[in-house]
């Protein structure tokens, strides 16, 4: 199986005119592949096409209702969406999301026929492994896992080789990713202990995202 690579676009970028262009300078070349674009959720259905693997980068918990400004699960699989990152830790921080909030995302994603992706790691000052045995405490065994330090999130600081073995060795049988500052050069030692790639800053910039999908491919 080829690692899965997922291009997390994040607020990136402004426009539907230069979301269309960054997509239409990748769309050949990662076409078939197990590579996953995750733009921003306005921009999804004007992206959607045949061959290519898409996927949101957050749900709500409830597929319907009176959640005003909320996408649900079934809306994101409804529009072509294969996959859903849940609880990256921007989410975690910066809208307050937790634990309990990620685990029901994701019941309700697995249960709309979504794939969940849901991201986990420590801050500098806190201990890895009570950080994501808490964080993955209540989450299905076969939902794909991205460990992403946060110290490591679009800082140019990546986690060592050995860390990343260290995390995927304790989540056992998961599948597990890695993000965290990938780029063309540390790409190829990821994906050798690992299933693959969440890639933030280096998917905004199509030479770079290509380059590491030819080291994946
Ligand atoms: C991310 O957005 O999850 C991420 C890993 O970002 P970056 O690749 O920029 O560090």
């Amino acid at each position: 199986m080829k690692p899965l690579i997922i291009a997390n676009w994040k607020c990136n970028p402004e426009t539907l005119k230069e979301a269309q262009e960054l997509f239409n300078g990748i769309k050949k070349d990662i076409e078939n592949k197990n590579v996953v674009i995750c733009p921003p959720t306005i921009f999804l259905s004007s992206l959607i096409c045949e061959g290519i693997k898409f996927g949101a980068q957050n749900c709500f918990s409830e597929n319907k209702g009176a959640y005003t400004g909320e996408i649900s699960p079934q809306m994101i699989k409804s529009i072509g969406c294969e996959y859903v990152i849940i609880g990256h830790s921007e989410r975690r921080i910066i809208f307050n999301e937790s634990n309990v909030d990620v685990s029901n995302k994701v019941i309700k994603a697995q249960q709309s026929g979504l794939i969940p992706i849901v991201c986990i790691g420590e801050s500098k000052d806190q201990n890895t492994f009570e950080i994501i045995e808490e964080q993955i405490k209540d989450i299905d065994k076969d939902v794909l896992i991205a460990y992403e330090p946060l110290w490591a999130i679009g800082t140019g600081e990546n986690a060592s080789i050995e860390k990343v073995k260290e995390v995927r060795d304790f989540l056992k049988e998961r599948k597990v990713l890695y993000g965290g500052s990938v780029n063309s050069q540390n790409a190829k030692d990821y994906l050798e202990i690992t299933d693959g790639l969440l890639i933030g800053g280096a998917s905004l910039n199509n030479e770079e995202f290509l380059k590491i999908i030819k080291t994946a491919y």
